[in-house]
């Protein structure tokens, strides 16, 4: 199986290429920005495709026509303003969702967040208002996957942080608020990719006590 990877170079993607690259049944296919990104996959034996998420649709779905399955771990990061969030995390996310479709590629991956409820904008447009439209745009986007016809899984990970890995965690359909190393959730990802009963299925996943596989196959 060929899995594509959008948002490969970010800090969850690079742990997943190395992952995946590491097991006999699953190649990673990077989407990288910038040419100068593309050494570390090739050292790792990965293919490597070049795409700006703000480009055109066509662009997206050229580069996942000859995968089994996609990955969107991108994001426009802390540092940048709602106009990015609008177009990474909101617009590339349905790019790619509507991409994939188009290609015929069946299986899609969401890294989304802890809480993308209405419920949760709600609540960061009161405590959090600068936080609100990542919130807003989580939203849709998990919206817009759950309703197509793509075999999809949605991970909602507690706050990511970059603590070693501990290979265990908490996974259920809501647990507490709590943190994950981005490893970790690396690991929860090719778990889903290795077993297809999170098809259709959507999950908290913060650090616990379970191994990722155990957590993920008692979902
Ligand atoms: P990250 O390190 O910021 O990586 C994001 C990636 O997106 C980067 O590789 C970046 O490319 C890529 N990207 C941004 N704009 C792009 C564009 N126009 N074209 C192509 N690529 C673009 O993120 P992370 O920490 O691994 O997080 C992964 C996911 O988890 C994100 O979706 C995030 O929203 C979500 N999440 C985060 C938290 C948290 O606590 N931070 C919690 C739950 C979920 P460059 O490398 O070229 O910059």
């Amino acid at each position: 199986m060929k899995v594509l990877i959008i948002g490969a170079n970010g800090q969850v993607g690079k742990h997943l290429v190395e992952k995946i690259q590491k097991t006999d049944s699953i190649q990673a296919k990077a989407m990288i920005r910038k040419t100068e990104q593309a050494a570390f996959f090739e050292d790792l034996g990965a293919e490597t495709v070049l795409v700006d998420l703000e480009g055109e649709i066509e662009e997206i779905e050229a580069a996942i026509k000859d995968v089994d399955a996609v990955v969107f771990t991108a994001g426009s990061g802390p540092h940048t303003g709602p106009d990015k969030t609008m177009l990474i995390d909101l617009d590339a996310a349905v790019k790619s969702i509507e991409a994939s479709k188009n290609a015929g590629v069946e299986r899609y991956i969401m890294v989304s967040s802890f809480d993308t409820t209405r419920e949760e904008i709600q609540n960061a447009i009161t405590d959090a208002p600068s936080f609100a439209p990542y919130v807003v745009a989580k939203h849709y986007a998990d919206d817009w996957l759950r309703k197509t016809d793509l075999k999809h899984t949605i991970i909602h990970p507690g706050l990511l942080t970059n603590d070693q890995a501990t290979g265990k965690v908490e996974a259920a359909e809501t647990v507490g608020r709590n943190e994950i190393p981005r490893e970790d959730v690396a690991e929860v990802i090719l778990a889903c990719l290795e077993n297809d009963a999170t098809i259709n299925k959507e999950f908290q996943v913060v650090s616990g006590e379970q191994p990722v596989k155990q957590a993920i196959e008692s979902l």
